[in-house]
């Protein structure tokens, strides 16, 4: 096992790294920048270094001052959390490179992989199936047209390096097409350095099911069940669960062989995510593969009890899995609300600020991932995401129950967040019978922000266990 990693990210997944190498007894190197200071995966880790100024591209993405801080530390391996330089193969290979392990897959898998227009070409040789749409990137919206007249309305034009839920549009009708495409493509540009679209049908009232995958360096590939994920706002997603009300065991079976053999054909290691989008009739379609932990990965630890940072650092040492396919087995019920310092009465509009009083939940069946603290100022320099609340109970309605509590007892004071909102969700009939999709949200969100303004919440109703 490795003596002393870096972790090259921030908030809430760096302390989350940091406590699985303290139970491994590695040494950690913390980076942070100039707004970080003050930041907690700083006071946890073993010794920190900064690396930069706020901006995330002088600081967090600045490859040169993270592998010179893992060098001159003597650490040797680098965990790159998610977002920042998690899915950058040409960061991946200059760990390589340096003599420094990328705990992830190797930059030519993320190549292969993080560009979701070549993933889907990779997917459908292997046999899993990928939503109708481009075969590689498009060339001109002309072509888009002649491709969307062929498959069919309404379709998506996605981003090839897309993340986050950005860089993608809906279009409905051809004459939406042209500034959908000139939309999309400008997004990406800004937002991925990288303007390549990809277009595919749009699935309409889909669920986002993913599974979780392992692989380690022996060739040994698991899956851990899925999440149900489609409790999202613009793409993004807000609530996750696990297992999904959606999927029979035989489903479960046969899209958990399909994400085993995605991880499988690219020579996948170590954690990574296939995800699907399910349709009413039980089809379901490749999006993506996310290559890193994800930052719902939590509610698969708690239905599965394996801890997936810990099986991170065993495989990137070079040792096997610790437990076989037939070993895992879901027990239980989770769910995890993402708690972002935003004010849904105010169009979500980011709300950074000093955190005057913060109280964590506890009691049987809860855990917080968050790197928050009495007076810690928020930085609105990065992502929004506060904490993590996640509950496991013997069943979903339980789970639910345990999740209503737990946003009752946790206090923020400082700025406002979504959890009264995620409340209010908690309570709503189609999430109670757990007959939602992705478009869950933007139907209810004007009657949510109602119940919201006026404190109230809609006649308790008995979900079926
Ligand atoms: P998950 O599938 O783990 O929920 P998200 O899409 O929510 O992933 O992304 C996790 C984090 O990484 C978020 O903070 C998001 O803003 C960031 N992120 C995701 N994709 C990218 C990307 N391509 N470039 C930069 N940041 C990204
Ligand atoms: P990102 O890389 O930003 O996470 P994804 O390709 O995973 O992008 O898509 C994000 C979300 O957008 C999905 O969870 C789903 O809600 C929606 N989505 C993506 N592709 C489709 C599609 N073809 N049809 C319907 N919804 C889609
Ligand atoms: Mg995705």
């Amino acid at each position: 096992m490795f003596k002393r990693i870096l972790i090259a990210n921030r908030g809430e997944i760096a302390v989350r790294v940091i406590r699985a190498c303290r139970e491994l007894g590695i040494e950690t190197v913390a980076v942070y920048s100039a707004a970080d200071a003050n930041a907690l995966h700083r006071k946890l880790a073993t010794r920190s270094v900064c690396i930069g100024p706020a901006k995330a591209a002088d600081s967090y993405l600045n490859q040169t001052a993270i592998l010179a801080a893992a060098v001159e530390s003597g650490c040797e391996a680098i965990h790159p959390g998610y977002g920042f330089l998690s899915e950058n193969d040409e960061f991946a290979d200059l760990c390589a490179q340096c003599g420094l392990k990328f705990i992830g897959p190797s930059g030519e898998v993320i190549r292969k992989m993080g560009n979701k227009a070549a993933a889907r070409a990779l997917m459908q040789q292997a046999g899993v199936p990928v939503v109708p749409g481009s075969d590689g990137v498009l060339e001109s919206p002309e072509q888009a047209l002649a491709l969307s007249e062929q498959i069919g309305y309404p379709v998506m034009i996605k981003a090839s390096a897309g993340g986050g839920g950005r860089g993608m549009r809906r279009v409905f009708s051809p004459e939406e097409l042209p500034a959908a495409y000139t939309a999309a493509k400008a997004e990406a540009e800004a937002c991925f350095g990288n303007g390549e679209l990809y277009l595919e049908k749009l699935i309409l009232s889909p669920r986002h099911i993913e599974f979780q995958i392992l692989a380690d360096r022996q060739g040994h590939v698991v899956h851990l069940g899925e999440r149900d994920c489609s409790i999202q706002r613009r793409n993004q997603k807000l609530m996750e669960e696990s297992p999904s009300r959606a999927l029979t065991a035989e489903l479960r079976e046969r899209m958990g062989q399909d994400a085993v053999r995605a991880a499988a054909c690219c020579g996948y290691e170590g954690a990574g995510t296939i995800e699907f989008v399910l349709d009413g009739q039980g089809n379901y379609y490749f999006i993506e593969m996310n290559t890193r932990i994800q930052v719902e990965h939590p509610v698969t630890e708690m239905v599965t009890g394996r801890d997936l940072v810990r099986e991170q650092l065993r495989i990137a040492a070079g040792l096997p899995l610790s437990f076989t396919q037939q070993e895992v087995c879901l027990m239980g019920h989770a769910i995890e609300v993402r708690v972002n310092a935003e004010d849904p009465a105010r169009d979500f509009a980011p709300a950074p600020g000093r955190t005057e009083f913060v109280h964590f939940p506890g009691g049987c069946g809860v855990r917080v991932d968050s790197a928050l603290y009495n007076g810690y100022e928020t930085s609105p320099y990065y992502d929004s995401m506060v904490a993590k609340l996640i509950v496991h109970a013997p069943t979903r309605l339980a789970a639910i129950r345990r999740m209503r509590r737990v946003l009752e007892e946790f206090i923020l004071e400082g700025y406002p967040t979504g959890a009264p909102l995620a409340h209010l969700i908690l309570y709503h009939p189609d999430y109670l019978r757990g007959e939602y999709d992705t478009g869950f949200l933007e139907r209810n969100l004007d009657q949510l922000l109602g119940w919201l303004r006026e404190g109230s919440r809609p006649a308790e109703q008995e979900a079926k266990e």
